[in-house]
């Protein structure tokens, strides 16, 4: 094999290039996501990829065909071009109505110069048929066979559409075969492939989850806190913006633990986060709650200076102070010391800033605990 004299078979070139159609895709829209992620431009990524997927396999489809169009070969990308298709009905998460492709399909049968034919006409009905029993099949994908189906439905509606071609190019019987079995074998591969890349990437971002919360209050964590506190510190001195912070620690938690058990102790310790996260909640979801010891939580404010935190740290200490756990019949009440503090002109890093909120928390527990301490 050399660069000029290529010898692989087409069906192999074919595999390859299928392939490497979806990669690039992949590729691309996994830039396309970290881009606007690092932006923090805030989108639906299923619409992304849905728009996105469609744009690209449109541009592959029409530069393809312009290169044969109105030639006696005009059917040579068709596989190519169903499996385009399959992806985009079975594999992107697309929201249109059917009446959308009718005009699409006379558009593009206008450029293929085959209006006048009544295979095409069928050909493209066809089209839309199996887009929409694609749809069907990828919505019921919890039924239990949903490889089969999708299976099926190629061979049929695969089987229909060459049939048309057969009739308008005059096609042999053994050329119809050969591509109906290219199709389905291609299907199969993109199956296999698509399947495994969102299995991959799922992976991906439930590592992403797990490594920012915390696995027993799924609350983030110290991790997620470090990463929030230094970019927002330094959002904040740059540009003059308000940023507070309250901490608090659960009183004589050991207590709890050595007359409960551990279990009792975790059960409180869910109890705290999501009351504390509901009192965020109906305030304001720009503040963020984090777990950033065993007993002790983190709640930044943005944008907050020192009184307007206050409604919303007394709401949450009235909340903790007041809520009972039950625990095998036994009622525990549970009691917080907190500490508060806003950014000054002389905090040099985040940690001078944490070390304020730390020492008033510190200064509650000594004087007597559950109370706020804010400076
Ligand atoms: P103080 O009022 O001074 O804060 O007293 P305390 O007992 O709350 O504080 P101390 O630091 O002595 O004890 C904290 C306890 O929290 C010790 C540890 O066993 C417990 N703890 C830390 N993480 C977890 C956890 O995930 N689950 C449970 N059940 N306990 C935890
Ligand atoms: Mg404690
Ligand atoms: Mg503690």
């Amino acid at each position: 094999m050399t660069w000029s004299i290529w010898r692989v078979s087409p069906f192999i070139s074919g595999v390859f290039f299928i392939l490497g159609v979806f990669t690039l895709y992949q590729v691309m829209y996994d830039g396309l996501k970290t881009v606007l992620r690092a932006k923090k431009i805030k989108v639906d990524e299923d619409k992304i990829n849905s728009y996105f997927g469609v744009i690209y396999m449109g541009i592959f489809i029409i530069s393809m065909q312009a290169t044969i169009v109105g030639t006696p070969v005009s059917w040579q990308f068709m596989n190519f071009q169903l499996i385009a298709l399959v992806f985009c009905a079975y594999f992107l998460n697309i929201h249109v109505p059917y009446y959308i492709f009718f005009p699409i399909m006379v558009a593009y049968m206008f450029f293929n110069g085959s209006l006048g034919y009544w295979e095409s006409w069928c050909h493209g009905v066809t089209l839309v048929a199996y887009y929409s029993s694609l749809n069907i099949i990828r919505r019921r994908q919890h039924s239990d066979y949903p490889f089969v189906a999708y299976i099926l439905s190629g061979v049929f509606f695969g089987s229909l559409l060459w049939f048309f071609m057969l009739i308008k190019f005059d096609l042999a019987w053994s050329t119809l075969f050969e591509e109906l079995s290219y199709f389905i074998i291609f299907q199969v591969l993109l199956y296999s492939y698509v399947t495994m890349i969102l299995r991959d990437s799922k992976l991906k971002l439930h590592l992403l989850e797990f490594a920012n919360h915390d696995a027993l209050t799924k609350t983030e964590n110290y991790a997620a806190y470090v990463t929030e506190i230094r970019s927002l510190f330094d959002l904040s001195t740059k540009n003059n913006l308000h940023l507070s912070m309250m901490m608090f620690d659960i009183d004589h938690f050991k207590h709890v633990n050595d007359t409960y058990g551990h279990l009792a102790g975790d059960k409180v310790l869910r109890h705290v986060a999501e009351i504390v996260q509901t009192v965020i909640d109906e305030n304001d979801p720009t503040v963020k709650l984090f777990r950033t010891g065993g007993e002790e939580f983190n709640v930044i404010f943005p944008g907050y200076d020192l009184p307007s935190t206050e409604p919303i740290v007394r709401q949450i200490f009235m909340a903790v102070n007041h809520s009972d756990v039950e625990v095998n019949g036994k009622t525990i009440s549970l009691t917080i010391s907190v500490g508060v503090s806003t950014i000054s002109q002389a905090d040099l890093e985040p940690n001078d800033f944490y070390a304020r909120v730390d020492g008033n928390l510190y200064h509650s527990k000594k004087n007597g605990r559950t109370q706020i301490t804010a400076n």
